[in-house]
């Protein structure tokens, strides 16, 4: 049975000031069935982990580097992010795909190393407006996933977000049926490649404009484990309601 994950990713917004969004989403879902997650910008990992230790709260990260330390200016290994509590990062994400031209063998290479470390990567897929309209979505996630995951994964050391791109921060979000369709598609090729066992425990998150008001329905589709939330993650009275819909 795969536990639900509602990850809140808060992109380069929040200072410390922000912080006081974690503890106060502690306390709107003191007791969840499902697992949640937010992940700060990098300079916030630190006191984030400190002020959600005694809560259900995990912290993650938003990127990391594929190797382990070195001559790398302005990077965060997996390591550090490890150590400064973050148990999960998001990887291949479509702004960063986008921004530094992240091949799927760069976020690969990531995940490897966020694994190695001992974090759980959530690796990103999804296909542009163009590509969708051009009938091309599916191809686009069997290539993704093939190139981004690497051999030797877990449920416990993988989850994937299907994150449309044309559905990011734009209120648009695909048909439920549409949801459906990759999801149980990703399924399908992440049991034929890591067996039925494996493929079944890996989560599948859907991201792309989940807000309080439609995710119960998102939630509702099959293979939907849970959600990576953007901008609704940011005010916990914007994400208390999306987590409360998981439950
Ligand atoms: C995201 O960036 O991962 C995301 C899903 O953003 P939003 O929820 O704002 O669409």
């Amino acid at each position: 049975m795969r536990q639900k994950l509602a990850a809140g990713n808060w992109k380069m917004n929040g200072t410390g000031a922000a912080l006081s969004e974690i503890s106060t989403l502690a306390a709107l879902t003191p007791a969840p069935k499902s697992e949640i997650l937010i992940c700060p910008p990098s300079p916030l990992i630190h006191r984030a982990a400190d002020i959600s230790a005694a809560s259900a709260i995990q912290i993650g990260g938003q990127d990391c580097h594929a190797a382990h330390a070195g001559a790398h200016t302005g990077d965060v290994s997996a390591e550090m992010l490890l150590d400064a509590g973050a148990r999960y990062v998001i990887l291949g994400h479509s702004e960063r795909r986008t921004d530094y031209g992240e091949t799927d063998a760069v976020v690969r290479d990531k995940t490897e190393a966020a694994i190695d470390a001992g974090l759980t990567a959530i690796v990103c897929v999804g296909e542009t407006l163009d590509q969708r309209e051009g009938g091309a979505t599916l191809d686009i996630i069997a290539g993704q996933l093939a190139g981004s995951v690497p051999a030797g994964v877990t449920g416990e050391t993988l989850v994937i977000a299907y994150e449309p791109v044309w559905a990011i921060g734009t209120g648009l979000v695909p048909s439920l049926g549409q949801i459906g369709e990759v999801h149980d598609f990703m399924r399908e090729k992440l049991e034929a490649r890591f067996g039925a066992e494996i493929g079944d425990a890996i989560r599948l998150l859907y991201g792309g404009s989940v807000k309080g008001s439609n995710a119960a329905n998102i939630f509702a589709v099959s293979n939907v484990d849970g959600a990576l939330v953007g901008g609704a993650s940011l005010k916990a009275a914007d994400f208390a309601p999306i987590i409360q819909a998981l439950d």
